[in-house]
Parts: structure tokens; sequence; C-alpha cells
């Protein structure tokens, strides 16, 4: 008997393919969009969000299985989502399923109800003073709830508090007719009243232009200096946007460091916010989402996925750092927060607020060309402005741990004088390099095509890129020498030495192997936060925007391998690293220094990094990028493979190129490869890319979506996987 077709519904269900499922829904389901059910899959079940309710289904009608119950008594994913997650499929070419998914917090992917985030509430009813009078001699014990009751509603905890016996002292009374329960209404917490702090006249000059803008979908970049005060001029937005009864997403690179900033929004806004990163457990970010949905909180303030906050009247989308690559999300659904966001606020028709000292390059030509709004703003509010890079000499004089003796001299005389001393050195372990002199021998990752780095506190050498470990050898394996060696210098090895030279200096790093918890990491920033004289060394992670107003000193060790990198954002990216690290030193009323170690002070690059500002240099960047046709100037579509043998991956993209090649509009665009990925063998699997490049959107667009269905369907050889890669960030 053929299935009536009202009864089918579509479901996305998350899932690296591409394509939709089609199931029988029971009859008199409302079958809403956005919904989640229970779906037989397979041997097992999975969870599936009902996408169209009446597909035209290509399948077998007896094919087709009947879906299991229905998970929600509403959508968890409104229109205006769906309609995002379909544009971001369609853009970034990402299997809708999973990106329907990505659109949900965990808990929700699970083949279960969510949990319910309300609580029963126990009240006096029926207004009966006489009768609980009456209580007091024959039943103390529901006398005593009454009266606790008389001054508001208790919980279970409330009334467990009062009397560990409550629950038949309670069911007598309801039975009674005297007390009722009722789930607890979402509480609106009311906003604070705050004095916000006086601001700057640029600041009040960007917010009187912002002001009238704000009416519908703009993009507006606050391009302001290390320290000038742009998060004042969100929150200032952020409040007016409250004010007017909407909610807020609140995007940052990395919630770690930003305690700071929590801190200050908790002053201004009291609980009407929620945090959500990865550092929060399944249920939290749960709570996180559903309360941020249901509107009881108002703002969501939170790394790149937070992006994916649902609400009911969004109103304004704010992104700091909008030039950190944590925004752009490498596996899974590759996706950039930045963008998508854009796209949201554009379809919402709410402006979106990009901040940064160092805003990218895409952005600064997406101002250029689409007449983003651009506001500057130079000027701190405190005393001193962003001090100067200088470069300092590797090439003579001595140097200790990697540390020039000319650094030296400015660390003691900056902690002499009060200050904190900032070290950057993007490189963790002891030192990245374990060599024998004799023959050349190295000590390289068994799966990867990588260097393995000395970690000598767990006495190991290990891999960066897959976990690998291995002993330190006794002597060569080639050639027996006796004598290995390492060389370079990580932020072990760093801060080994610097404990050694200042015993009576507390010395502070931060990375990834230390910071194994939030504690680690808050008792580190306590130190900090005092104001005492410390060092504080670390990677990316010390670099972001943070503020601590001692640091007077900041010192990047090694500027030197970005200068040298393959990679074409590599010059952008040092660029951002060196004006963020040094705008972290002089924030508060002492002057900051900053300094560059190289053994290439003539490097084009690293003069004019010195003697020009970031817009300046980034200027000629962007005029070298588009004499090469490189992004922004151009967009890239890679194609990437992975196989346990190289030929695999690269008769995979081999295929890909094919059929690219056979597509109508090909001409236009540029295919570069198959060849190997520049670090061939991750993890055991050899790697390989193809890469589209294309002068404009519209010629890409139009040659992949022509493409994408027949490549979609290509059975690649077993064990070998590809995954198309939309804007990627090399090439
Ligand atoms: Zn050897
Ligand atoms: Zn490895």
């Amino acid at each position: 008997m053929p299935v009536p077709p009202s009864r089918l519904a579509a479901f996305a269900i998350a899932l690296p393919i591409y394509r939709v499922f089609d199931y029988e829904v029971e009859a008199g389901d409302p079958l809403r969009p956005g919904t989640r059910y229970r779906l037989p899959f397979g041997s097992g079940t999975r969870t599936g969000v009902l996408l169209d309710p009446a597909p035209d289904s290509e399948v077998d009608p007896d094919k087709i299985r009947p879906a299991g119950p229905r998970l929600d008594d509403r959508p968890v994913l409104d229109e205006h989502m769906l309609a995002l997650a379909r544009w971001l499929a369609e853009y970034y070419l990402q299997p809708l399923g999973e990106v329907i998914f990505l659109c949900l917090p965990l808990r929700l992917h699970r083949t279960e109800s969510p949990p319910a985030d309300r609580v029963k509430r126990w009240r006096l009813v029926g207004e009966d003073p006489a009768a609980i009078e009456a209580l007091a001699r024959r039943s103390p014990r529901q006398y005593e709830i009454c009266c606790a009751l008389a001054s508001g509603g208790m919980t279970a905890a409330d009334l467990k508090a009062l009397n560990p016996n409550w629950h038949a002292a309670v069911r007598a009374l309801e039975r009674r007719g005297l007390v009722a329960w009722a789930w607890d209404e979402p509480g609106t917490i009311e906003l604070p009243a705050f004095s916000a702090p006086t601001l700057s006249a640029q600041q009040t000059g960007i917010l009187d232009s912002l002001g009238p803008r704000l009416g519908g979908f703009g993009v507006h970049l606050l391009d302001g200096i290390t320290g000038s005060g742009k998060t004042e001029i969100y929150l200032h937005l952020i409040r007016e946007t409250l004010d007017a009864g909407q909610q807020v997403i609140y995007l940052v690179p990395e919630i770690g460091l930003t305690d700071q900033l929590i801190e200050r929004v908790r002053e201004r806004f009291g609980d009407c916010f929620e945090l959500s990163h990865s550092g929060l457990t399944e249920s939290r970010r749960y709570r996180a989402w559903d309360r941020f949905r249901r509107g009881e909180r108002r703002i969501m303030l939170g790394t790149r996925s937070s992006l994916f906050a649902q609400c009911n009247n969004l109103g304004l989308i704010v992104i700091d750092e909008e030039h950190d690559s944590s925004y752009r999300q490498e596996d899974g659904v590759r996706y950039h927060a930045r963008d998508v966001a854009i796209k949201r606020a554009q379809m919402l028709d709410i402006p979106v607020l990009l901040g940064s000292a160092t805003p990218s390059t895409e952005t600064l030509r997406n101002c250029a060309r689409d007449n983003w709004y651009t506001y500057r703003l130079d000027q701190r509010p405190t005393r001193y402005p962003p001090p100067a890079l200088q470069l300092v000499d590797l090439r003579h004089g001595r140097i200790d741990f990697g540390i020039a003796g000319a650094v030296f001299e400015r660390i003691d005389t900056h902690l002499e004088q009060g200050g904190q001393v900032l070290i950057y050195l993007n490189r963790r372990g002891f030192a990245p390099v374990v060599m024998c002199h004799e023959c050349g021998w190295q000590a390289v990752c068994a799966n990867c095509d990588s260097r393995l780095t000395l970690h000598q506190s767990v006495g190991s050498l290990l891999c960066h890129h897959c976990g690998y470990a291995d002993r330190v050898p006794e002597a060569c394996p080639q050639c027996g020498n006796p004598e290995i060696r390492h060389y370079g210098v990580g932020t072990e090895q760093l801060e080994q030495g610097l404990v050694e030279r200042y015993p009576q200096i507390p010395i502070l790093r931060i990375d990834r192997d230390v910071i194994a918890s939030r504690e680690a990491l808050q008792s580190r920033l306590e130190q900090l936060r005092t104001g005492d004289p410390c060092i504080l060394i670390g990677t990316q992670m010390i670099a972001k925007g943070h503020d601590y107003p001692a640091i007077t000193l900041s010192v990047v060790l090694d500027a030197d391998q970005a200068l040298f990198s393959a990679a074409y954002r590599a010059p952008e990216r040092l660029a951002q690293t060196l004006f963020q690290v040094a705008g972290r030193a002089g924030r508060g009323d002492r002057p900051g220094e900053a300094l560059v170690q190289s053994r290439f002070p003539g490097h084009p690059l690293l003069r004019a990094l010195v003697e020009r500002d970031y817009r300046d240099v980034v200027g000629d960047l962007l005029h070298e990028r588009e004499q090469l046709g490189f992004p922004p100037y151009a967009r890239v579509t890679m194609f990437r493979a992975d196989a346990p043998a190289l030929d695999a991956a690269l008769a995979c993209l081999q295929s890909i190129r094919e059929i690219l090649a056979r597509t109508p509009g090909i001409e236009a665009l540029t295919l570069i490869g198959p060849m190997p990925a520049l670090m061939t063998r991750r993890i055991g699997r050899y790697r390989a890319q193809l890469c589209l490049l294309a002068p404009a959107y519209a010629s890409l667009r139009e040659v992949l979506a022509r493409a994408m269905p027949e490549i979609a369907e290509l059975s690649a050889a077993r064990d070998t996987n590809w995954i198309v890669d939309v804007d990627a960030q090399d090439l």
C-alpha cells in the first residue's frame, strides 16, 4: 500500500553526506520543521530534525520506515535558524545534516527529550487563615510549612531545608486545598542600574555617529588601537539594544583570559547574560542556550559556536577581535563565524559590530568595497600610546635560553621599576629540535611529517600534531653517537631559565601544557592582577585582548619563523601578532616598551612593521595580494583528501578535478593540483589538496553549484576521505 505523501517528512541527520532522509510520520503529528524525532537508522537509532513536511520523495515507498517518537513539544530550531543553516550548508558546501546539528547544543544531539530547566514551586492557595491556624495544634509540621510559605513560594530544595520530611506534610496540605504547586515562570531579570564611566571625546563621537545607523542591517568596524576602549563602546551599544527590549550575541575568540571582561559584563548587566564556551559541561551549555532562547537571559557571551544561539528578538551581534583565526572552524563543518554572523545579521536586518586593533585583510577590503562603516579609535584614554616595536638583533652578543643580552637589560630595568613583563613565544615544550650532530639524525614522528619536540618535564619526545610520544634515546639510533643534542627554545625551557635567573620574581607560564584547568589559569592571572612585578610567558593564548595595566614590557622572542613561512597569510598574521603583543604593554599609568628579537633585522617586512603602523603595512600586503590574485582579491575553494596512501588521496582529487574540468564556466577559474599537502603525512594518513581559485565569487559559485551534485555522488575508494573547504585560509 503506498504511503500517502502528506505523511512523509524529510529529516536532517548529523552525517557527513549530502542528503536528507525521508520517514513516515504518524497521522495527526503537527509536522513542524525544526522539531527533533528519534529515527530508526540502520540497526540503531539517530536523532533527526524535521526539515520538510512534504518532500518530493524519490525513495521507494516500501522502503520508507516510520519515524520514532517526537522528542520536542515545539521546534528547537526556528524558521530563521533553519534558513541560516540552509544558507551555511549551501555557501560552504557542507552537508546540511551536519550543519543543522552544528546549530544545536550537544545535549540535543541525543535521542532523548531535553532536561527541563524549570522547578516546581509550592505556594499557599485558598486564602483561609482560619484553616491554617487550626493546623497549629493538630499538625505542627503542616503549620510550620504554611507559615514559611506565607512569605513566598518555595521549591523542593527550600522545603527540604525547612523540614527533611516535608513531602508527606505538603501532600496533606495539597489535599486540604491549602497549598498547590506550579512550574516556575521564567524569571525576567531586571537590568541593574549602572552609571557608565565617562567616555573620551573620541568614544562619544563614535557612539554619536553609530547611533542613527543601528536601525537595520549594517556592518560596522570599530578599528581601534590596542587599549583604546573598544569594549566600552560595545557595552554601550549592548545596553541600548537591551533597553530596546532586544537580545545580543557577543563573540570573543577565547574565553580563557576574558575573566575581566566577564566581570565588566556582570557589573553592567547583572545576571542578564549567559556564557557559552567549550570549557563548560554539556548540560550547562544546553541551559545557557535554552535560557537565551526563552529570552530569560538577554546576552549570549561566548566563543565561535555561540553565534548559533537562538532567540526571538536578536538586536545586535558583536564580534570582538574579528581578525582572530579561531573564528574559523577548521574541522567538521568548515565555516567562518564572522562571515556567518554578517549573513545572519543581514537576514534579520540588524547591525553587526566588528572590533579589532588589527583588522583582517578581508575586512579591510570589504570595508572599502561594500561601504561598511568604519570608526577609528586612535587614542588610549590612559596617558600613553601603544609602544612602537623595536628590533633586537640576535646575530651578535650573548643569548641565553633564547633571550638576547640587550633584552635582559630591559627586563631588569622594567622589573626594578615595578613593572610586569610579558614574553611571547609561540612554541610549547623544552626544545623543538632533537638531533645528532655527527650524522644529522633528527627525532621525527612515526605518524606525521613533523619533528618531535622535547618535553623535559615528562622526559619524552612528543608530536604536537598527533600526540605520538617517544623516549629520548640514550644514543643516536642511526650512528650510535652518545651525544644527542637539542636546539631551539620552547616555553618550558624559557620558564626554567627565567626561574633560575630571577629566583625572587614569580614566573607565570601560560600554555596548553600547564593550563590543564581553569583554576590553574586563574591562579596565574590572580598574580598578574596584583600588579606586583612578575614575568608572564606564553604562547598565542597571551597575545589575545586581555588588559593588565601593570605590564610595561612586551617581548616577542622569535619573529623569524613567520618571515619565511610558505603560507601567504603569514605576513598578515605576523603583523597582527606583533601589534597585539606590543599592545599589551603600557596600558596603565606607566609607558610601555615592545621588543622583537630577530636574526633578520633587515627583512623588509620587519622594517616596515617597526617604522610604520599596522594600517600602512597591511595596505602594502593587500596591494601585493591584488597583484598576485590572492584572497581577498580572489576566492579559494580547497578540496582536501586523505588516505592511507598518497596515491589514493591524489586519485580521489583527480576524479574531482575531472568533474570540475568539464563543468561549464570552469574556463574563468584556475585549478591547481591535485598535489601533496604541505604537511603530507599527518596522524598516519597521507594528505593531498586540489585548489580552485576564482577571481570573483559569482563565477566560483556557478561552477560549484553545477559540479557539487556529481562530486557528492563520487564513490571514493575505501578509506579515502575528502572534504571541501570554501574560503580556505591557506593555498
Ligand atoms: Zn648520529
Ligand atoms: Zn605525529
